[in-house]
């Protein structure tokens, strides 16, 4: 028998059963090997003073009355008796399985699994074991036609047959030395059967660190390839050119971001190909990073392009890449433009004309052929499809590619969603900005104090937003209660204050002039749901009220905020909110305690998990088996760590680890 032999070597697996098999994504011995439990369930029997309430475990003890089965509705009923541990008597009960009845001796000692009431001194019965059973079981997913049972006794009798020892080890020994990992064909052994906790935890450990290594060292490869695929441009910059510029500027840039910019154009004009993410805050100031890189592209003959997801953006966008480089001929294309104009600006590019554009999807149609396109920068990277931002790259030779995103990513999943790429943080806002002090309040509050709050604020010339309570995957729900509160603002305020209303249904052209005409200060409030515009800038809107805050996570509770404190007025928020669960408390409290992105997604991503910030697959964040990236962090950064090393020195001291590693890849059919 050999690792690679199909399961229907094995006894007892036919075609048919084979076939099951098969659904469960098993063909070969090594596929149901590492075949993992997803858990395991702890038999070991424990004594009752070391019990927690909720606990599922087995108890030990003499029964001491005789079982007593009452019916209490058709098929429902309950089995009871006592017994007793020590000088404790516990009161056991089974629900609908009368049968257990004659299993239950008087004075005889009796094991059952279940789950512990410490208050009643009961335990609601599962099962009861028969005391030879190895109290530690693994649990596998299964499908209709696979039993658990068989499964195991399959496994079982391939380790029997001694397979199991000719599991390769796929790490070199250095790794496993340094950080005491158990072979993989102990690891993969315990994963099943552990003698004990101790030994699972072992075998989980290493395996974690296995997957996690090899997820990271393809990473690194695919890196190395890049940066080695050496036909990327190389944008020489001209340092003095951009000195002066810089200095033209109305501030000092913030340390964080002179660090951004030094990284950028460094990549820029290394004769490798550029791909890095530009992370930073809400008002960070990532764009003036990124228009002085598109800046150092022009500078050395080369054009830059901005793609954003809005018009209003764009314009928004335009506006200061005109203001901060009037020597230059920028550009603007978005999909409401009119036709002449727009075969203009194509011209333009296409001759060369036009140095710098910014724009939205409508930079990447067909018809748009650029001259030199030497720089992509995307803006809210996570707005645009994969596909997208190929087709934005494939627009020039091979050019520079900056993403940016306001979304904070922890660095836990920077490193795992984007570890093919490099990272550039801006972790500090500019100096002197007026923090955006955050209040929480419970809704009885709404009428006696944030109301007059927010005429107040009008009276003093500032504008408001008001953010209607989300309902998740109910745009309709959306809808009525954004029009319920404008309906009860209208009826509060009566009519000398201005409201608009915004919601997802709106054409983008609306949206887009409800926000321009909100910034020009034709309305004083503005009711929306979450669809306002991560980036629009209205720097008189000094206060936002944002409604049954608690249903928001915390990232988008941070995003919205961040539309306020964007002018020299001090900005509140106030979460208007009476949650019902600890959770919901606990983010009301960190959301007034920190303003710090970086720290609000590290929280949310703790409470929520990863795939709730980005949602679905297409984020590119993987999936692992065994490995969880939130709480497994340490080893996916020792892991990161050691990949890098290894790559580092494939040609020197690391070479035998770096092929045998590498061998190992090239025999996963996902690694071309
Ligand atoms: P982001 O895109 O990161 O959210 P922006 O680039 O839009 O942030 O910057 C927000 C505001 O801060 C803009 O008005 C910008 O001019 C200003 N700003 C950017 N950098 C600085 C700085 N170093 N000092 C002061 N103000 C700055
Ligand atoms: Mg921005």
């Amino acid at each position: 028998m050999k690792l690679l032999d199909s399961i229907q070597f094995l006894k007892g697996v036919g075609p048919k059963s084979a076939e099951r098999y098969h659904q469960l994504g098993i063909f070969t011995i090594s596929d149901l090997l590492e075949y993992f439990p997803f858990r395991y369930d702890d038999f070991a029997a424990k004594p009752v003073f070391e019990l927690i309430d909720g606990e599922k475990t087995t108890i030990i003890g003499t029964v001491v009355t005789p079982a007593n089965v009452s019916y209490y509705g058709p098929r429902r009923n309950r089995l009871t008796f006592k017994i007793k541990q020590d000088e404790v008597v516990i009161a056991i009960s089974f629900f609908n399985q009368p049968y257990l009845q004659s299993k239950v001796e008087l004075d005889k000692e009796i094991a059952i699994y279940g789950k512990w009431d410490a208050k009643k001194l009961s335990l609601t019965g599962m099962k009861i074991l028969a005391q030879v059973e190895n109290s530690f079981q693994p649990v596998y997913h299964v499908m209709k036609n696979v039993k658990q049972s068989a499964l195991v006794s399959l496994l079982q009798s391939v380790f029997d047959a001694g397979v199991g020892e000719l599991i390769p080890e796929n790490l070199p020994p250095s790794l496993l030395e340094k950080y005491r990992l158990v072979s993989r064909k102990t690891a993969v052994h315990d994963m099943h059967f552990p003698a004990d906790e101790a030994a699972h935890h072992q075998a989980l450990r290493r395996m974690k660190f296995e997957e996690l290594f090899y997820f990271q060292f393809k990473m690194q490869v695919l890196r190395l390839k890049d940066k080695c695929m050496a036909r990327g441009l190389t944008i020489d910059f001209d340092k003095e050119a951009l000195v002066e510029k810089i200095k033209t500027l109305p501030f000092p840039l913030t340390a964080a971001q002179k660090q951004s910019l030094r990284e950028i154009i460094t990549d820029m004009a290394s004769p490798y190909h550029m791909n890095r993410l530009l992370q930073g805050d809400v008002g960070s100031g990532k764009t003036v990073v990124a228009s002085l890189a598109m800046y150092t592209a022009v500078k050395a003959g080369f054009q830059a392009a901005l793609m954003v997801p809005t018009e209003i953006l764009a314009q928004q966008h335009y506006d200061s890449l005109q203001a901060l480089f009037p020597e230059l001929s920028v550009g603007l294309l978005t999909g409401g433009m009119k036709i002449a104009e727009r075969r203009d600006i194509l011209a333009g590019l296409e001759s060369g004309e036009i140095q710098m554009i910014t724009g939205t999807h409508a930079l990447i149609q067909e018809s748009v052929n650029y001259h030199a396109l030497g720089l992509v920068i995307t803006d809210e990277q996570h707005r645009f499809g994969v596909n997208q931002r190929r087709i934005f790259r494939e627009k020039g030779q091979n050019p520079d590619v900056l993403m940016m995103t306001a979304t904070p990513i922890p660095r836990t999943l920077a490193i795992t969603a984007f570890g093919d790429m490099d990272v550039s943080i801006i972790d500090e806002l500019p100096a002197g900005r007026k923090p955006i002090t955050t209040r929480w309040v419970k809704h009885e509050q709404l009428l006696p104090s944030v109301l007059p709050w927010v005429s107040d604020e009008i009276t003093k010339g500032a504008q408001v937003y008001f953010i209607s309570p989300l309902i998740e995957e109910s745009e309709v729900m959306d809808l009525k209660n954004a029009t319920d509160l404008f309906h009860d603002l209208q009826a509060f305020f009566g009519d000398n204050v201005k409201i608009a209303l915004l919601h997802g249904k709106l054409k983008n052209s609306e949206k887009d002039q409800i926000m321009m005409d909100f910034k020009a200060r034709k309305y004083d409030v503005l009711v929306s749901t979450t669809v306002i515009e991560v980036g629009v800038n209205v720097p008189n809107a000094t206060l936002m009220v944002i409604m049954d805050a608690d249903r928001f996570g915390l990232s988008q509770l941070h995003q919205l905020r961040g539309r306020v404190g964007r002018g020299e007025k001090k900005s509140t928020t106030i979460l208007v909110a009476n949650p019902k669960s600890d959770s919901g408390k606990h983010r009301m409290k960190i959301m007034t305690e920190t303003q710090n992105g970086f720290v609000l997604a590290e929280e949310d991503l703790k409470m929520r998990g990863s795939g709730e910030i980005f949602g679905t697959r297409q984020s590119g964040i993987p999936e692992f088996s065994v490995a969880d990236i939130v709480n497994d962090y340490p080893i996916l950064e020792v892991a990161r760590t050691e990949a890098i090393t290894i790559c580092k020195e494939k040609d020197g001291s690391q070479k035998a680890a770096y092929e045998m590693i590498l061998a190992n890849l090239s025999n996963e059919e996902s690694f071309d």
